[in-house]
């Protein structure tokens, strides 16, 4: 599919992530090299910490311009995560290439590449360069690497396998910095966010064994464009009670945005995906409509009805 493409178009998700925003770039080097004339697109803006990544700044937030012959969505698990750079009403026509490692994959392609023991997307993306004989080269392995360390918090995360230590290696053979894209990725955050954390952390509660902080419009008032509170709900399931953890972020448009992680022995992808959003047994997230307490409400219910489980 990707041989016979002119014009393919990469779509990662809303609200782009490393391993997101590193294998677009990764596949849109594979694709250039290959002789294509790619298109990147998001429907949301690269956060400026990715923004040191090799060609980030190709990425469009329109996807509609050009005559586009193959859609490859990147990092999604289900359509609505490519949000409206995905033209469906135009693009229905075309064949559709999902490329994604979340259990929860809904299969929404015309081909459906879902690997849900990678520990990235982006460790996938490493794979399809060894397919179609893509050459390593230090952007390109900067890329990969990028997807692979935010996805595995710095290889700490239960999905690092030896396979993608061993895929690490090669890539840092081939020039990417690990020291550099830990400390741009995991080491460095803005002042705002760090005054978001402490509003945030302000409301951590622990109930049972599920511990969960609320992130809302009025603690970001002062705080520029940011929106998530990225690393607390990591951060707090590190309680040695909790064993889930959630924070709630209360978005401009009257929805929730509730992120999710657990420890090993879990399942919190199966409460995200109940409540149409998707993710990983560890780490997973959903979007819901509706205010702040009532949101709680449903997803504390969920979580305590698979509590059974643990
Ligand atoms: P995070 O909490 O870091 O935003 O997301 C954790 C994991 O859940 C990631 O793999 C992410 O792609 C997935 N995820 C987060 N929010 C959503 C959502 O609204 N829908 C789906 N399908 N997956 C999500
Ligand atoms: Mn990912």
């Amino acid at each position: 599919m990707l041989h016979l493409a002119r014009r393919p178009l990469l779509i990662a998700h809303l609200a782009p992530d490393g391993d997101a925003i590193g294998s677009l770039l990764a596949t849109g080097l594979i694709l250039h090299k290959m002789g294509k004339d790619p298109i990147l697109a998001c429907q949301d803006r690269i956060p400026a910490t990715f923004r040191f990544l090799p060609n980030a700044r190709l990425v469009t937030q329109d996807g509609s311009d050009g005559d586009i012959d193959v859609v490859v969505s990147l990092d999604s698990s289900d359509p609505t995560r490519m949000g409206d750079v995905y033209d469906a009403g135009r693009f229905s026509e075309l064949p559709l290439l999902v490329i994604d490692h979340h259990i929860t994959n809904v299969e929404f392609g015309s081909i459906n590449w879902v690997e849900s023991k990678a520990c990235a997307t982006a460790e996938m993306i490493y794979y399809l360069a060894q397919a179609l004989d893509t050459p390593l080269d230090p952007d390109l392995a900067t890329c990969i690497l990028t997807g692979m360390v935010t996805d595995t918090r710095g290889f700490r995360t239960s999905n690092t396998t030896p396979r993608a230590m061993h895929i690490a290696s090669a890539l840092m053979a081939a020039g990417a910095q690990l020291n550099e894209i830990t400390e741009r990725t995991l080491n460095s955050r803005s002042y705002k966010l760090i005054q978001l954390w402490a509003h945030v952390l302000d409301t951590v509660q622990l109930r049972g064994d599920i511990i969960s902080a609320n992130n809302t419009i009025a603690m970001r008032y002062d705080l520029d464009n940011i929106t998530r509170a990225d690393g607390v709900v990591s951060f707090i399931l590190g309680a040695h009670e909790a064993k889930i953890a959630v924070v709630f972020t209360e978005l401009p448009e009257g929805k929730i945005e509730c992120s999710f992680r657990a420890r090993p022995g879990n399942d919190v992808a199966s409460v995200a995906f109940a409540l149409g959003g998707g993710g990983h047994p560890l780490a997973a997230g959903c979007t819901v409509e509706g205010a702040l307490d009532d949101v709680r409400g449903q997803v504390f219910a969920l979580l305590e009805q698979s509590a059974t489980a643990r």
